[in-house]
């Protein structure tokens, strides 16, 4: 178990980061091009911008949105907005101009961060709330860095309390308008320091850092859990699966969305030598299929351990550090959060193994919707608890299994179908890579459930055979109406299938079939 960080009066992120850090010589960050950082330059690099930030008039609870690709100054702009009690507010690098507007406009921020290539754009709408901005390219240049080259390393981190906010994070929004999670200091103290000691981290571990960092896995669970932990990070700008085995000799840990793990499958040089130095490699974000946990664990003898959360509520929960590993669970909830499953209509809590709402409460969950006091009220039960939406259940031994958003339900003839176990079929079928099922509208049966999926390189699969093999294991009202056989599923940079583009893409399937 890691000591506890002393404990200080100012409840400050960056405090409880960096008290009582007693060898600032030690490493904290490595670039692939060589560069080291360590903790003692990453505070007085923090402390420069943050005199940067406060001379460009960025005030306590001021949000400081930032658009910039990976980079170390990137990190220490987080760092350094927290520093000065300001509120993070990262952003998407693939947003246009025209979903910029909406961040901007809704968000108010004082100071804007953006590429150089972006400045004249991001400038006119940041102009619409009185926002400065200022540059950072992807080689950690711009206006910024340059600014802070000269300002002094000193600065006396703003004090904050527990429940003040550390950061604002959109959700995807990918139905609907995107809603601002508001993250305390707290929400993201607690939850990191509690993943220190459930996945045994130490100065000792070396994590390989290939996670964009303005999403929460990225941001708050890598850096956060490496910095608290005094361990080390090697920071690559993007998933690069011949680089990350490369540097698995020398790392301890891997962090990733599962693409990063069917990606690193394919190449040849993964392997039980090529892993042997590392100790775990975690996955989250997205469910990873447990035809891919079987696989690593076959090539590599390591159990990937998979965990649960989501922007509104970092972490939720883990597989064991000891225990199993299960494929296709998320595992138990994390010390102090509290996980049930209830019924999506009553908000009664149904029994083990029965499927419904997954809904958590602890100190990780984020303090409500920026500027949506409606949204917040209505997605929080009286008692505490966050309502999720996604669907799940807690089986016999208390892990937690993920059966899809609750959006992504389709409901057929009025029987709810839940993707997971259509998809779980499918993907057990020999040469069936992955699939996605998904509700389209339906004349007669409101949605009729649909499966995509893509298969192995010449496997002789098609509707018609798909159909035929899943006749007798399905009940005929989750049978699917429709099969289509593509070269591969639409995700975002997380890893997520994106459904929404499928429903767009087979709208009117059934439409045109009458
Ligand atoms: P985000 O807010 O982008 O982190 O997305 C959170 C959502 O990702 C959750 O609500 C889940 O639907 C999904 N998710 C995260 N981790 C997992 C996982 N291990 N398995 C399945 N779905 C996951």
């Amino acid at each position: 178990m890691n000591a506890p960080p002393k404990t200080t009066v100012n409840a400050n992120l960056f405090c409880r980061l960096f008290d009582g850090l007693d060898d600032p010589g030690r490493l904290a960050i490595e670039t692939i091009d060589g560069a080291r950082i360590s903790y003692g330059d990453l505070i007085s690099r923090a402390g420069q911008m943050a005199n940067v930030l406060a001379d460009r008039g960025v005030k306590p609870g001021d949000r400081v949105a930032a658009q910039t690709e990976k980079s170390v100054p990137g990190l220490v702009l987080y760092l350094a907005t927290v520093r000065a009690g300001a509120v993070y507010l990262p952003l998407n690098t693939a947003y246009t101009l025209n979903e910029l507007e909406y961040f901007i406009t809704d968000a108010e921020p004082s100071l804007v961060v953006c590429d150089p290539s972006k400045a004249e754009g991001i400038g006119a709408i940041a102009a619409k709330v009185g926002a400065r901005v200022e540059t950072l390219g992807p080689d950690g240049n711009g206006s910024l860095t340059a600014a802070a080259a000269s300002a002094k390393p000193e600065f006396a981190t703003v004090p904050r309390a527990d429940d003040d906010l550390a950061a604002i994070l959109y959700t995807s929004g990918t139905t609907g308008r995107s809603k601002g999670a508001m993250l305390t200091h707290d929400n993201l103290a607690s939850n990191s320091l509690s993943l220190v000691d459930y996945w045994r981290f130490t100065d000792k571990d070396v994590l390989i850092h290939a996670l964009p960092i303005y999403h929460t896995h990225g941001l708050f669970v890598a850096s956060n859990v490496t910095l608290f932990a005094r361990a080390s990070m090697i920071f690559l700008p993007k998933f690069d699966p011949e680089a990350i085995i490369k540097l698995m000799a020398r790392a301890t840990v891997l962090m990733g969305v599962p693409t990063f793990y069917t990606r690193l499958l394919q190449s040849p040089a993964l392997n039980k030598e090529s892993t042997k130095h590392m100790r775990l490699f975690v996955s989250g974000s997205a469910p990873l299929l447990a035809d891919t946990h079987r696989e690593w664990f076959a090539r590599t003898g390591h159990a990937v351990l998979e965990r649960y959360g989501m922007t509104e509520t970092n972490m939720n929960t883990s597989n064991p550090y000891d225990g199993e590993r299960v494929a296709g669970a998320v595992g138990h909830p994390l010390p102090g959060v509290s996980v049930r499953v209830t019924d999506p209509e009553t908000g009664q809590e149904l029994a083990r193994d029965a499927i419904g709402m997954i809904e958590v409460k602890g100190p990780n969950v984020f303090k409500g919707y920026w500027r949506m006091p409606e949204k917040t009220k209505a997605e929080f039960r009286d008692d505490g608890f966050f309502i999720t939406g996604d669907l799940g259940k807690i089986d016999a031994k208390g892990y937690v299994h993920i059966l899809g958003r609750g959006k992504d339900l389709v409901i057929s003839g009025g029987f709810n179908v839940y993707p997971k176990e259509i998809e779980s079929e499918i993907d057990a079928m020999p040469g069936v890579i992955e699939s996605a099922v998904i509700g389209v509208p339906h004349a007669d049966f409101g949605e009729g459930v649909t499966a995509v999926l893509v298969c192995d390189k010449g496997a002789s699969i098609d509707e018609i055979s798909v159909l035929k093999a899943l006749d007798g294991r399905l009940a005929k009202f989750k049978m699917p109406k429709r099969v289509f056989v593509v070269n591969e599923l639409p995700r975002n940079a997380m890893g997520k299938v994106q459904k929404n583009i499928l429903r767009d893409t087979y709208a009117d399937i059934y439409a045109k079939a009458k």
